[in-house]
């Protein structure tokens, strides 16, 4: 009997998992069976997949903006700020143990001292992305906090660029080299001006009192709509990551270097994911709410199977929130933090971006001074904060991490074999990270929220 109550309540979750496993035997099976796949052969295995993909990608502009500004607006403005405190520090503090442990374990492996040293000529150079100094990525970043206008935030965000422009005397890069600074939109939405903006709108409504209530009924109704469509997509989860993992594995190139040259370098990411996750994130759990974690992190299957199958935290946030729903935590907060740790959360991103770019500087004989690696942990940070919460962002804005120890951009492209599967590892943590830090957001602002109903019901009280 408790079996089938088991089953009943988990169905989807189990059906998710099964999907994930039997996908990636479907994939093999079809590259063993010798047949040559074509790029649209495996479009088309990926169909389903995407549609899938499509329907929750939809869900995230409205979702966020409405999550955010209705759980902020029916807060006290006291209680928001406090909520929201609690959440950065939680953010930074796991972000930063996440970096930390990284170099610690990079610097002691060695991933890139075991294997052959690459010489300029025998790495592929794949462009990722035109040069950009770091100094223009970080300020990218805090200019897409400031959308200057907010339709356009929906669909794209800011990026400066520099391309070579020999008329230009003013030089920007080296000495013989002149650059101009292009800035530009590039597709797929500015989720960090949308968050900002949300916030902003959400402690303004707060503020209004009771002549914001049409806005904040409006926002209120919009996210429970979005939560309800997301209840219907969530069905389609197990269908949607097989396909997704069916023809990703279709359509890998070769496997061997995971166990090749780069199989040192995915241990180690893979290790620093697996420690960071049952280490340090129990570790913070345990102490912030004096509960295991390990009955929290078993209903969060469907969350994780989710964040494998389509490697990307936004798609998964409308997921993660339903998941807190079901954990009975208080909307006010999942729907204030969840999309927030969707955003700027990325331990796990952060984790590789250091490990990564020490590997590469290893491979290259590059020596790391203290300065160097300080400089790596900071712009690692900023790097996953910025990286936008979908397949592989980790792996543009690694190119800021590069730059700081005078790496050129195209050495991302030494570690792209392998990045597809170390990308499903860390969104896995990415949204673990935040799930557990809305729970312990919540169970840290337990004390604040009663005080504050109560203060309510007194007001009530009083006017009655
Ligand atoms: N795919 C990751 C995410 O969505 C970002 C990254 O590290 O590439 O969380």
């Amino acid at each position: 009997n408790g079996c089938t109550s088991f089953l009943r309540e988990n169905l989807l979750t189990l059906l998710t998992i099964i999907g994930v496993l039997s996908g990636t035997l479907l994939g093999w099976s079809l590259r063993a069976s010798g047949y040559e796949w074509t790029r649209r052969d495996v479009m088309y295995f990926q169909y389903p997949g995407e549609l899938f993909l499509r329907m929750l990608k939809s869900l995230i502009v409205p979702l966020l903006v409405s999550s955010i500004v209705s759980a902020i607006g029916s807060l006290d403005l006291s209680l928001s700020g406090k909520v929201g405190l609690r959440a950065i520090i939680y953010y930074m503090t796991t972000t930063v143990c996440a970096v930390m442990l990284g170099i610690a374990l990079v610097t002691t492996i060695q991933p890139g001292r075991t294997s052959d040293p690459f010489t300029a000529t025998n790495t592929t150079t794949k462009k990722v992305t035109k040069d950009t100094l770091t100094s223009d990525t970080l300020l990218d970043l805090i200019r897409n906090v400031f959308p200057e206008n907010i339709a356009q935030a929906t669909i794209a965000s800011y990026r400066t660029r520099l391309s070579y422009d020999p008329n230009d005397s003013r030089s920007i890069k080296g000495h013989l080299e002149t650059y101009k600074i292009e800035g530009d939109y590039q597709s797929g939405s500015n989720v960090l001006g949308l968050v900002c903006f949300s916030v902003v709108l959400g402690i303004t409504l707060g503020k209004m009192g009771d002549k914001s209530k049409p806005l904040q009924n409006f926002f209120h109704s919009l996210s429970e709509a979005m939560m309800i469509i997301t209840g219907w997509v969530i069905w389609l989860s197990p269908l949607g990551v097989f396909f997704l993992v069916t023809a990703k594995i279709m359509e890998i190139e070769s496997f061997a270097e995971l166990v090749g040259r780069l199989g040192l370098y995915f241990m180690t990411v893979l290790l620093g994911l697996f420690l960071h996750g049952f280490g340090t994130l129990s570790v913070l759990f345990i102490l912030a709410t004096k509960k295991l974690p390990c009955r929290y992190i078993a209903k969060m299957g469907q969350v994780m199977a989710t964040a494998f199958g389509t490697a990307s935290s936004s798609a998964t946030m409308p997921i993660t929130i339903g998941c807190c729903d079901e954990m009975g935590l208080d909307p006010r907060i999942t729907r204030f933090v969840i999309p927030i740790g969707a955003t700027i959360n990325m331990d796990g991103t952060a984790l590789y971006e250091a490990v990564a770019a020490i590997f590469i500087a290893q491979l290259r004989r590059v020596d790391m001074s203290f300065g160097k690696i300080v400089a790596v942990s900071v712009t690692a940070t900023a790097a996953s904060i910025g990286a936008a919460g979908i397949p592989q962002a980790g792996l543009v804005t690694m190119v800021m991490v590069l730059d700081t120890v005078n790496l050129p951009a195209e050495d991302v492209s030494i570690i792209l074999a392998v990045d597809w599967l170390l990308d499903r590892f860390r969104t896995t943590i990415n949204v673990v990270c935040d799930a557990l830090g809305a729970i312990i957001v919540a169970s840290l602002s337990q004390g604040d929220i009663e005080k504050s109903r109560a203060l309510q019901n007194d007001r009530e009280n009083a006017t009655t």
